[in-house]
C-alpha cells in the first residue's frame, strides 16, 4: 500500500523541518514547501537522499504550478518572530491571507485535511489569563503585530470558512512560543537571542523591565500534539498547543545563563510597541480532546537539551 503523503508549507523553517522529520519517521510522503524567507536550507538537507522526501522552493502567496495529491497539508508558512514578520508587514499579510487561500483550495481539490498553524498571538494582549480557545482576544489591528496577529485570525476564519461552505476537514492549533533545535540564530526571538548572547559572552538584550510573562515549549512536545491531533477525528479546534509554565523574561534570562555557565550581563532596552504583558495558554481543552498529550519537558531541561545545537551553531558563525 502506497503510504500517505503530507504536504508541509514552511517545511524548512525551524517547526517544519522538525515536522518533515517525525512524519518521514512515521512512515509518510513529504514534500515540504519553503521560500526560504526565514527558513534555512540546512534544515532540509538531512531528508533530501530520502526517496519519501520532497522539496519544493515556492512562495505560498502565488497558486502551486504542480499538480500535487496529498491527504493532509500542515501550513507553517509565515515568519513568526516579530523582527522577521515585521520586516514585509504587508508580505506577512499576504501569506497569511493568499497563501492560506492557496493552500485551502489545494485541500479542497484533493480533499486533504487541511491543517493550520495559528498562534497565540490571536489572543493579542490578553485580557483573560491564563488564555483559552473561547477567549475572542485583545488585538490592535493597526499596530506593528497586526500584521501577524490579525493575519493569523484572517487565516483562521478562512479556514472555518471553508469547512462551512465547501466541507474542508479542518484542525486548527494555537501554538504558544516555542524553542529548541533548529531555531535560526537570527531568528529574534527571546530564546535564541538570549542563549547566541550568553555563548557569545555577550549582553543579554532585555526589552524593557523583564517583568512581563511568555510560557515556553519544546518543540518536541509540541510536535507531539501537533501529529496526535492530526491523526484525529471528530475535533477541528482551535486548540491551545504550548506549555503552561510561566515565566517572566527575568526568570528565563536567570535560567539561560545559569545552564550556559555564562557571565554576560543585561541591558534594558525599550519595550517594543504592543509587547503583550502575559501570555500563558490554558490546557484544559487541548488536554480532553488530547488524551494522554501534555508538556512534558520543563524550562529548565529544554534549555539544556537546546545548548548543544546553539553551541555548535555559534561555533560556526
Ligand atoms: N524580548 C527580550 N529580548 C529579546 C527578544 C525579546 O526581552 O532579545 C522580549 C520581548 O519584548 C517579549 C518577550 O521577550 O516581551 C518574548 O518575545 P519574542 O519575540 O520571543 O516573542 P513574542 O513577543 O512574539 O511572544
Amino acid at each position: 500500500m502506497s503510504s500517505k503523503h503530507v504536504v508541509i508549507t514552511g517545511g524548512a523553517g525551524f517547526i517544519g523541518s522538525h515536522l518533515c522529520q517525525r512524519y518521514l519517521n512515521e512512515g509518510w510522503s513529504v514534500t515540504a514547501i519553503d521560500n526560504f524567507h526565514t527558513g534555512q536550507e540546512r534544515n532540509v538537507l538531512p531528508f533530501k537522499s530520502n526517496p519519501k522526501f520532497k522539496f519544493i522552493k515556492h512562495d505560498i502567496t502565488i497558486p502551486l504550478q504542480e499538480n500535487i495529491s496529498c491527504d493532509l497539508i500542515l501550513n507553517f508558512a509565515c515568519p513568526a518572530s516579530p523582527v522577521h514578520y515585521q520586516s514585509d508587514a504587508i508580505w506577512t499579510m499576504k501569506t497569511n491571507v493568499y497563501g492560506t487561500i492557496n493552500m485551502l483550495d489545494l485541500a479542497k481539490k484533493s480533499k486533504a485535511r487541511f491543517f493550520q498553524a495559528s498562534t497565540s498571538e490571536v489572543y493579542g494582549d490578553p485580557k483573560i489569563h491564563p488564555q483559552p480557545e473561547s477567549y475572542w482576544g485583545n488585538v490592535n489591528c493597526t499596530g506593528i503585530r497586526s500584521c501577524y496577529d490579525e493575519g493569523k485570525r484572517a487565516a483562521e476564519t478562512l479556514c472555518f470558512d471553508y469547512n462551512r461552505q465547501h466541507g474542508v476537514d479542518i484542525r486548527v492549533i494555537r501554538i504558544f512560543n516555542t524553542y529548541g533545535p533548529q531555531m535560526a540564530l537570527d531568528d529574534g526571538r527571546v530564546v535564541s537571542n538570549f542563549l547566541v548572547q550568553a555563548l557569545k559572552g555577550e549582553t543579554l538584550t532585555m526589552y524593557g523591565d523583564g517583568k512581563q510573562t511568555r510560557s515556553f515549549c519544546y518543540v518536541e512536545d509540541l510536535v507531539n500534539g501537533i501529529y496526535q491531533f492530526s491523526q484525529l477525528e471528530g475535533h477541528i479546534g482551535p486548540i491551545n498547543l504550548g506549555n503552561d509554565g510561566e515565566f517572566t523574561m527575568l526568570e528565563l534570562a536567570e535560567i539561560i545563563l545559569k545552564k550556559t555557565g555564562s557571565k554576560s550581563k543585561m541591558s534594558f532596552m525599550p519595550l517594543p510597541a504592543d509587547d503583550p504583558k502575559v501570555r500563558k495558554p490554558d490546557l484544559t481543552k487541548t488536554k480532553s480532546v488530547l488524551s494522554g498529550w501534555s508538556p512534558r519537558i520543563k524550562l529548565e531541561e529544554g534549555i539544556e537539551r537546546s545548548i548543544p545545537y546553539f553551541r555548535d551553531a555559534v561555533a560556526r558563525l
